[in-house]
């Protein structure tokens, strides 16, 4: 979800948006201007339902901004930071830095969003009502018809209890008021979205066999979505609970085996990653650490010249990214580990090394304390 440009700063919120956003309006715009306007307003030409679907289709737009800012209020109100929100394929997600302190919290910024979609939703149904009244034009009141509607059906999706849809944050909510547990309360929440989600999946593909192909695949893609979206949201709510006061201290492999710098990569291959079956091993120079080489940056190197390449051309220098302190917590270093993308940390004390760390041992503690204490 990184292909986002910003649009505009708002409450000193900033608003992104995908790039996948914009298929979803063409889509919008085009099933509105082909099909939907054509059918309510069959008095006008193309280029008027065209004009009708862009301001539909901007209308909604600001309604989805709307929803998403009251939840970012909300959230802000409650001293939650909110990074930005951003506006992607089928809605929009506000960036929170961390989950909410209490249940409380949690109930109303989730249920901030649904109400402003229904609050919108009575605004443009009222909207319609007088203007029939005042005799507008019938596009107009077409527009503001199907802003009721769709801000209508916003609202009712949202709060389909499944995480991490708004309902579904209720829903956690209200299980974390009564067992007093985040981790429990997420894991059910979360499971329900994973049911939901597999229920759209499904959905799908009985639209597929029954020759709704654009509403198979949509329904398919979004439970995709929803899926993957409760599984992580419940992962990241888990592992802080479970490895929330563990130090890599306890974690760490000590009896490292490390790569003399001047070692070429054939010598490598044989004495090293043949031998031990490691995936990395650090590099040293009189017994200072200069950094790590993993079998993939040894691949990269053409095997013609892996006779001539020593182990320190070939690594990856000592950076922060590589390094963690034996005292952090192991929480700070998943995150580091994703960023180096090799999967492992050099503990190090000074320039000593102390240690090697690798997600695995993480994953390893994590399975079983959930195992046990879950
Ligand atoms: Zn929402």
């Amino acid at each position: 979800m990184k292909k986002s440009f910003r649009l505009a700063t708002l409450f000193n919120i900033p608003i992104e948006i995908n790039y996948t956003w914009f298929i979803v309006l063409g889509l919008i715009i085009f099933t509105l201007a082909r099909g939907y306007f054509p059918y309510t307003n069959p008095e006008l030409d193309p280029a008027s339902h065209w004009l009708m679907a862009l301001i539909a289709a901007l209308l909604l737009f600001a309604s989805l901004l709307a929803h998403e800012f009251s939840h970012s209020l909300v959230a802000i109100h409650n001293n939650l930071p909110i990074n930005g929100i951003t506006l992607f394929i089928f809605g929009g997600v506000a960036h929170m830095e961390k989950e909410p302190s209490s249940p409380a919290v949690e109930f109303k910024m989730a249920i901030a969003g649904p109400l402003m979609s229904f609050f919108l939703s009575l605004l443009f149904f009222g909207l319609t009502q007088v203007f029939y009244i005042l005799r507008f034009p019938s596009f107009v009141l077409s527009i503001t018809n199907y802003l009721f509607m769709l801000n209508l059906v916003v609202g009712i999706f949202n709060l389909i209890p499944g995480f991490p849809l708004d309902g579904g944050r209720v829903l956690r909510a209200t299980l974390w008021h009564f067992y007093k547990d985040i981790r429990k309360a997420t894991a059910i929440a979360s499971g329900f979205g994973k049911g939901f989600a597999f229920l759209l999946m499904g959905l799908g593909f009985l639209n597929l066999f029954t020759g709704a192909l654009i509403a198979g695949i949509w329904f398919i893609f979004i439970g995709l979505f929803l899926r993957e979206a409760a599984e992580s949201s419940y992962r990241q709510v888990a592992i802080k609970k479970f490895l929330g006061k563990v130090t890599i201290a306890s974690l760490i492999t000590k009896d490292v085996i490390s790569v003399p710098a001047n070692t070429t990569l054939d010598q490598l291959i044989d004495n090293y990653f043949f031998k031990f079956r490691h995936h990395s091993f650090p590099v040293v120079e009189d017994d200072q650490i200069l950094g790590l080489l993993t079998l993939h940056l040894v691949k990269e190197v053409d095997r013609s010249k892996w006779a001539k390449t020593t182990a320190r051309e070939a690594m990856l220098p000592l950076n922060n990214s590589l390094v963690i302190s034996e005292y952090a917590e192991a929480i700070e270093a998943l995150p580091k580990m994703a960023r180096n993308k090799v999967g492992r940390l050099l503990v190090i004390e000074g320039d000593k090394l102390v240690g090697i760390l690798s997600q695995r041992d993480i994953m390893q503690l994590f399975e079983f304390k959930s195992e046990i204490e879950g």
